[in-house]
């Protein structure tokens, strides 16, 4: 099994790198975000309480995130493995991960950080609201969810460090070079 999980601010361009991750080494995609907006597009309680969150640029609580991504797991059958995006989102998720893998027999095998500067980051976003129509892309919500990641979020880098197993990766630029850079750190795994 191979378990990576791809890290970075909003709008490092998590989503898209994890696309080409997919393609190339056959791994399963589980996007937080995505289970969320899923929830919220079918009107259900979770997706009630994390468009409350998500339009304020906040996080969903651990215990919430954590327990959907216990149900996500139980669920995979025949993976080679899974790509984490958007999860964890703080240390408390990364320790989390861990105990819910290690008791599979497994753990995380590399943490990729794509490293884009804040200003970059902004630019990205407004550029995605205007076809996205995802509410949490205007600039209001940008700079609290860039002030949440700071925050909360940018304190899982340590835990991975201490784990051994983190890589910086420059994250901007073509988005093929990215991910060469991406696939490289991965296959030097093998
Ligand atoms: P981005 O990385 O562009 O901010 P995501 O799609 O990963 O976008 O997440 C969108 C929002 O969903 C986050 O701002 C947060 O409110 C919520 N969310 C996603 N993943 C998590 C998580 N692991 N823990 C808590 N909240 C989360």
């Amino acid at each position: 099994m191979l378990n990576v999980v791809i890290f970075g601010p909003p709008g490092s361009g998590k989503g898209t790198q994890s696309e080409r991750i997919i393609e190339n080494f056959g791994l399963t995609h589980i996007s937080t975000g995505d289970i969320l907006r899923k929830e919220i597009c079918a009107g259900s309680d979770l997706g009630k309480l994390a468009k409350s969150l998500i339009d304020k640029g906040q996080l969903v609580p651990d215990e919430t995130i954590i327990e959907i991504l216990e149900k996500k797991l139980d669920t995979l059958n025949n993976t080679k493995g899974v790509i984490f995006d958007g999860f964890p989102r703080t240390v408390d998720q990364a320790a989390a991960l861990k105990k819910m893998l290690n008791s599979r027999g497994q753990d995380v095998n590399i943490m990729l950080n794509l490293e884009v500067d804040r200003e970059e980051l902004i630019d990205r976003l407004l550029k995605r609201g205007q076809v996205s129509g995802r509410s949490d892309d205007n600039l209001e919500t940008i700079e609290q969810r860039i002030k949440v990641y700071e925050k909360q979020t940018a304190p899982v880098i340590d835990f991975y460090k201490s784990e051994g197993i983190y890589h910086p990766i420059k994250g901007t630029g073509e988005i093929d070079a990215i991910f060469s850079r991406i696939a490289e750190a991965i296959s030097a795994l093998a």
